[in-house]
């Protein structure tokens, strides 16, 4: 599932290849794709120009421009689990599950989106509504100071996996980068965010900006799915130190990594490197309780 370094790849494809450019044409093969109305959509995008491409977590909201100086528009991208946004050739094949075509300029050249499970969206939105969606999400990940990020883990309860990957509290992270953030800082995926150390908070903060930078550069992770604007893939899959390596030695201390599952999702983690705390390690006993408010089922394999 892309996630901020795959979104971010994406954003900086459409920045080199459809910037500038016009929509002259826009159609709509699958309207589920399209929150809110199809033929909103249509209407409010076709004659418009790419004028600006900007992100917020995994979300990518292009800015269109009308000739006539009416209210600008904007084009808000999910990529979702499978979601593919590409530049193609008009008269390159159309590969199965292609739901949306935007023609751009001469009609040479086209934005495509293609989405396997459909669980992307594309919307037409105004400014204030824009405003308004990209509010409701946390600072992004890549761009959040210190001490926000330091502030938002303050008193909090639950594993710090699933703090991580909250969109509304730092905005961009996945399963993949939380795990490599976790176990490039040394941390527990049970960790409670409110009884991290500032010491280890710090270089968790370090962590993930060191994590999505080098992910950034290297154009994301593709496991299947994921392709950039020109139809590649990311390069960050050797890269990756624990996700999905269960039972690989670990890089740092040769110990198996392990696997374990918080809140429904898979996490990786080097137990020798990455200590289970003190409070979550009495969950080990025979008691049912779950104290340390971690949500869901919890299983160690
Ligand atoms: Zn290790």
């Amino acid at each position: 599932m892309p996630e901020l370094p795959e979104v971010e790849t994406v954003a900086q494809g459409l920045r080199r290849r459809a910037l500038g450019r016009r929509i002259v044409a826009v159609e709509v093969h699958h309207d589920s794709i399209i929150a809110g109305s199809a033929e909103e959509f249509v209407s409010t995008l076709t004659g418009r120009k790419l004028t600006n491409v900007s992100r917020k977590g995994k979300a990518i909201a292009v800015e269109l421009t009308a000739d006539d100086g009416s209210e600008l528009r904007f084009l808000l991208v999910r990529l979702g689990m499978t979601g593919q946004l590409t530049v193609t050739p008009h008269d390159a094949p159309i590969e199965s599950h292609t739901h949306v075509f935007m023609t751009l300029d001469d009609g040479r050249e086209e934005l495509r989106f293609r989405d396997a499970r459909r669980f992307g969206r594309l919307r037409s939105l105004t400014s204030a509504e824009l405003e308004k969606v990209l509010g409701a999400l946390g600072p992004d990940a890549q761009r959040v100071s210190e001490a926000q990020f330091m502030a938002s883990m303050r008193n909090r309860k639950g594993a710090i996996k699933s703090w991580l990957m909250n969109q509304n509290l730092v905005a961009g992270l996945g399963n993949i980068y939380a795990d490599e953030a976790l176990f490039e800082a040394r941390i527990h995926p049970l960790s409670q965010p409110g009884r991290v150390s500032a010491d280890k908070a710090h270089q968790l903060y370090k962590a993930v900006r060191k994590v999505l930078d080098r992910a950034v550069r290297l154009g994301g992770t593709t496991f299947s799915d994921y392709m950039d604007i020109e139809g590649r893939p990311g390069a960050f899959l050797s890269k990756l130190r624990v996700y999905q390596h269960t039972g690989e030695p670990c890089r740092r201390c040769g110990h198996a990594i392990r696997r374990m599952v918080i809140g429904g999702r898979s996490s990786h983690f080097c137990a020798q490197c990455q200590p289970r705390p003190r409070a979550t390690a009495k969950m080990r006993g025979p008691k049912k309780s779950v104290r340390s408010g971690v949500r869901g089922k919890l299983k160690e394999e």
